[in-house]
């Protein structure tokens, strides 16, 4: 599909908006108006795009999926709709006219970050997925005013500062006042009979509306594009007058302040439940609104709720918007007076559901008091439910506690919102190989007797346009002129580079063009962290949320080790490495911001001594998000990968980071164990425990971290220098949670247990990287054996075995 724009055109139509919005001429018009100018020019041919397949989709009556998120992660959108639309040049050009720079443009695009991590960014991969494989599919979720805190290093703390992103982000969004929904908060229930039937009567509530946002979604070299819907909170009265006419100002706003408050902030929580009443409030705020619009959409077209299953696919995405299915009921059975069985029975062959985590921390739970609370009517029927389910259960199994205790939705006091998603939706799925089969034995032991079928595993995926074509240009270009462009719509023709793995000239090629990008980023550390990095040394990359469980300290502690060395023995054989990190810590997750000051401490005392200093340095770049990962990806040789064996649900940034050549160390966990099937042994670092090992040493209760400690000499040397020999400061509280587990267990994610298996495979990550052939060549092959890892991989199975959509392209 191409547009035909010529670049005199789309000169015009930005010399126009221009002048209507900011009346400027060309010529005195700031970077900020060419660049609203710009995105605005784009969201027209956008909204053109939009209506012309909408009708499609109408007058075909397609089945459309609905793909409900707390947090999606789009990173800029600029060079990306550019790219999709193959506009790229055309605008290139259309700026020279005013000898204006594109480049210049997308410097100042912001990442829209209304996601925390790998979550909200797989939602964002999987949109720009279902728009080019042309299916009609729409993301739903808050249009936070402030997306996820920009971090900044400060005397090695983390500091979290604001993130306005609106102020430019706003160009992308076009509000749809007129499809605004109202939510109902609180009050109270009241029965009475209509018909001989008993009826509920949800009175005295608060109503918040929710207004759309709409942020309009491209697919690559498709004539779709679908929205990601974002609702703004606000109140239905501004100001109350009666009290403004009492003096009391402050008060009189009240109200719509504790309305816009819901949209207001994304929590910073990654895979940890925040249980504050706001955060449900949230999730009710923006389920409702949306599942709502859904059932008002369907009876507009087909005027009939028995074919809304056919219809429409609704997919929750971990279970932040699990009250999508008692509020699915509430319409049905209150709104549209169907019985609660053919209510259940829309509603289970609607809804699916992904799980995200194992982690119990992350697993949400309610009070039924909070609950009951915010909504007393969504209350009421998740008690219905849970009823139900119990009542059937205790009749199938009427000697089994075990199966009511595993399968409730409600048990002592709490709602279980991961219960509540099993027992509705028609398929749960997990996210990787490994992880689908741990939540079947692990938390979902209770439904997978029940209802074995219901499970099933989509590994997942990534927008490789993005992470590979759009992040790493001169690679794409490269691999265009050795296979042809079809890789770009179909990931598997990489799998073709392979018969280049003994071309002296294509490795050579390879390496330059890794160099040139580990240059750039070189640029960036400089810029950044006033630290000169060699780009002839590795490029050993952990780059992710901070977590105990991702094992950073792992990383950490080998530094120390080979500093150690360095120290001790002059000719200690070590090639050059640059380690480097990058990550956001939780706001109020008091370990990992430790991590984050310790590896900031180690830093600055290895990189200011001079005996280590030209052999090792480390960086912690600052505010890790999209937009860094795109320049960091590119220029890795070796991803980490270093969680504790059963912990990584599945893992992206191994994904992205394959796709750009680096090698994975890693161990046996999520999707790392498919890309060493893809991959073999040979071309990656696996080591440490399996997920059974971990398993079993557990259940022994004989791990004793403390005895590693005594038993080996390094790893006494490091525990030792934890307390106050790094750069002055003392890192007590990590050696605490390592030797004695401050309260929980000790070296809970099995650090040290895995400490020797991990200096190992490192010895042999720098053995290889001594035969640069060998290395280009395992780079070359990751690189080949990407494909499966594309997110349209992903949505293609999600789109045939649990959506039931197919593509509009070509109808
Ligand atoms: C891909 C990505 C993640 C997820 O990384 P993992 O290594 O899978 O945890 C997190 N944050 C950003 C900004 C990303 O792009």
């Amino acid at each position: 599909m191409r547009l035909n724009y010529t670049s005199r055109q789309i000169s015009d139509l930005i010399e126009g908006k221009l002048m209507r919005y900011f009346a400027r001429e060309p010529h005195n018009a700031t970077m900020h108006q060419y660049y609203k100018a710009t995105c605005s020019v784009i969201r027209d041919i956008m909204s053109e795009l939009w209506l012309e397949n909408h009708d499609i989709v109408n007058s075909h009556q397609e089945k459309q999926v609905y793909y409900l998120s707390m947090e999606f992660l789009p990173g800029t959108s600029l060079r990306n709709n550019l790219f999709n639309l193959h506009l790229e040049d055309v605008m290139s050009r259309s700026l020279a006219n005013f000898g204006k720079k594109l480049e210049d443009l997308y410097a100042i695009d912001p990442d829209a970050g209304l996601g925390n991590g790998g979550l909200g960014r797989l939602a964002s991969c999987y949109l720009d997925s279902i728009a080019s494989q042309g299916m009609a599919g729409h993301g739903m979720s808050i249009c936070y005013e402030y997306g996820i805190f920009k971090q900044a290093i400060e005397n090695c703390n983390q500091v979290e500062k604001a993130d306005d992103w609106q102020d430019l982000g706003e160009a992308w969004l076009l509000e749809k006042e007129d499809e605004s929904e109202n939510v109902q908060f609180g009050g109270s229930l009241e029965e009475y009979w209509e018909n001989g039937k008993l009826r509920i009567n949800h009175k005295n509530y608060h109503t918040v509306i929710a207004i759309p946002n709409d942020y309009y979604i491209t697919g690559y070299d498709s004539k779709v594009v679908n929205t990601l819907r974002l609702y703004r909170a606000t109140s239905p009265v501004s100001i109350d007058m009666e009290l403004f006419a009492q003096g009391k100002y402050l008060k009189a706003m009240e109200e719509k302040h504790m309305a816009e408050i819901i949209s207001k902030i994304l929590y910073p929580e990654d895979a940890h439940q925040e249980g504050k009443m706001l955060r449900l409030t949230q999730q009710y705020f923006f389920t409702s609104a949306g599942i709502q619009t859904i059932v008002k959409r369907h009876m507009r077209t087909f005027k009939d709720l028995k074919t809304f299953p056919d219809k429409v696919a609704i997919h929750i995405n971990d279970t932040h918007p699990a009250l999508a299915i008692p509020e699915l009921m509430r319409i049905l059975i209150d709104d549209h007076r169907l019985e609660w069985e053919d209510a259940w029975d829309i509603v289970t062959r609607t809804v699916s559901y992904t799980n995200h985590t194992v982690m119990p921390e992350a697993l949400e739970k309610w009070a039924e008091s909070i609950i009951r609370e915010i909504q007393p009517r969504i209350y009421s029927i998740i008690a219905e439910i849970n009823r139900r389910l119990t009542l059937e259960l205790t009749i199938k199994y009427p000697y089994d506690q075990d199966m009511i205790r595993k399968n409730a939705i409600i048990y002592d006091g709490q709602v279980r919102m991961a219960n509540l998603c099993a027992a509705a939706a028609h398929t749960v799925n997990g996210v990787s190989a490994l992880h689908s089969e741990i939540i079947k034995k692990d938390i979902f032991d209770g439904f997978n007797k029940e209802t074995p079928s219901k499970f099933t595993n989509v590994t997942n995926g990534i927008a490789y346009r993005r992470w590979l074509c759009q992040a790493n240009p001169r690679l794409s270009e490269l691999i265009e002129d050795l296979i042809g462009p079809e890789f770009k719509k179909d990931a598997t023709n990489l799998e073709k580079l392979m018969k280049f793995k003994e071309d002296e000239n294509v490795l050579t090629q390879l390496h330059q063009i890794k160099r040139d990008n580990k240059i750039k980023l070189a640029d960036k550390i400089w810029q950044t962290n006033a630290i000169k990095v060699d780009p002839d040394s590795i490029f050993d990359v952990q780059v992710k949320r901070i977590h105990e469980y991702k094992r950073q300290l792992l990383n950490l502690f080998h530094i120390i080790y080979i500093y150690d060395r360095i120290k001790t023995e002059p000719d200690f054989d070590i090639e050059p490495r640059t380690f480097i990190f990058a990550g956001k810590a939780a706001a109020g997750y008091q370990a990992a911001k430790e991590i984050i000051r310790f590896a900031c401490h180690l830093a600055n005392k290895i990189n200011s001594d001079p005996e280590a200093r030209d052999r090792i340095k480390i960086v912690f770049l600052e505010n890790y998000s999209v937009s860094l990962a795109e320049l960091i990806m590119p220029a890795a040789d070796i991803s980490e990968q270093i969680s504790l064996a059963g912990k990584e649900a599945s893992g992206t940034g191994n994904m992205k980071l394959m796709i750009n050549g680096a090698l994975t160390i890693g161990t046996y966990d999520g999707a790392n164990i498919e890309i060493n099937q893809q991959v073999g042994d040979e071309n990656m670092f696996l080591f440490g425990m399996r997920e059974d090992e971990v398993q079993k040493l557990r259940d022994s209760h004989s791990y004793s971290p403390y005895d590693h400690m005594v038993n080996d000499k390094h790893i006494y040397r490091i525990m030792k220098q934890l307390s106050c020999e790094i750069d002055g400061q003392c890192f007590n509280a990590i050696a605490n949670l390592i030797t004695n587990g401050s309260g929980g267990p000790a070296d809970q994610y099995f650090v040290l247990a895995d400490f020797k298996s991990y200096m190992e495979a490192q010895k042999r990550v720098q053995e290889t990287w001594k035969d640069r052939k060998r290395w280009t060549q395992m780079s070359l092959t990751n690189i080949a054996k990407s494909g499966i890892f594309s997110a349209d991989r992903s949505v293609g199975e999600y789109a045939q075995r649990i959506w039931g959509i197919e593509s509009i392209n070509g109808k």
